[in-house]
């Protein structure tokens, strides 16, 4: 039975993505902090590492496909926890489970980032991202403290891990295993729910024009994932797809 590794599978984009693998006869292998095959708590290196012992264990020397999407939202009362999960702890994994998808079958993984991603080049150049990308995680927690601002930490963690993907392509590639990321918009999960609940979350989220005039189901999010994931795929590795009805065209239309 193919294997694939769903970070975040306890519920929303995970859960949905999830629930497409075992439909395609994937046998996954979970990782969440509830509600999983492997329990762990990615905002800390020790719940990294006991992440990635326990894939290392359930695969048994390989993994076909593998979807990073646990991830906080800006909205956090700890924001230092949305810097460690949402970069930290996709990217820890995401190299421990290189050598399992290089074992693999038309091995392929995708992490999901943000359409916020990129909504900020003052963010893009900062000291936050700075550190993520020098794997620096003391710095990284010390500079979101300076900012103090959740939503600020949330986009600079989603533009860390996209570049991340993108400066993987020629390592994963060589390796002969494809990987992209997938940059959602407003979709419709706990997550989302939690930052409509919080005052100040709500107003930024509801304000954010969505071209197409909806936000998406995790199902339609987790049908990208599984395309990036398949064969219909195959040719395309160091992508960043957006999937956001329209935002980031619409506020960057020259921008691709
Ligand atoms: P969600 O809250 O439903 O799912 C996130 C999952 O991550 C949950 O199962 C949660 O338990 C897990 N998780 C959180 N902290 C963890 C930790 N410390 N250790 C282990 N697991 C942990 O939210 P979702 O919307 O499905 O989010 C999936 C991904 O999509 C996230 O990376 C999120 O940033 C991204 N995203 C979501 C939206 C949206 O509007 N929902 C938009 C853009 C990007």
């Amino acid at each position: 039975m193919p294997k694939a590794l769903v970070t975040g599978c306890a519920t929303g984009i995970g859960a949905a993505t999830r629930a497409r693998l075992e439909a395609q006869g994937f046998d996954v292998i979970g990782v969440d902090i509830k509600d999983a095959e492997v329990t762990a708590d990615l905002s800390n290196a020790a719940g990294r590492a006991q992440a990635s012992r326990g894939v290392l264990e359930r695969a048994e020397g390989r993994l076909d496909r593998a979807a990073f999407c646990a991830g906080l939202g800006g909205h956090v009362e700890d924001i230092e926890a949305v810097v460690s999960v949402n970069y930290f702890g996709v990217v820890e994994l995401l190299d421990a489970a290189l050598p399992l998808l290089s074992a693999g079958e038309a091995p392929a993984a995708v992490v999901v980032a943000s359409n916020s991603s990129q909504m900020s080049e003052f963010i893009a150049q900062g000291e936050i991202v700075k550190a993520c990308l020098e794997g620096d995680e003391a710095s990284a927690r010390a500079e979101v403290r300076k900012t103090n601002s959740g939503q600020l930490t949330y986009i600079a963690s989603k533009n860390a891990v996209a570049r991340a993907v993108r400066r993987r392509a020629v390592a994963w590639g060589a390796a002969g295993v494809r990987l992209n990321a997938v940059c959602p918009g407003p979709t419709r999960t706990p997550l989302l729910q939690g930052g409509l609940d919080t005052p100040g979350a709500s107003e930024a989220i509801r304000s954010l024009p969505v071209p197409l005039d909806r936000w998406a189901e995790a199902d339609e999010m987790a049908g990208v994932i599984a395309f990036l994931l398949g064969a219909d795929a195959g040719f395309i590795h160091g992508s960043v797809l957006y999937a956001d009805g329209g935002t980031d065209a619409m506020i960057r239309p020259d921008a691709f």
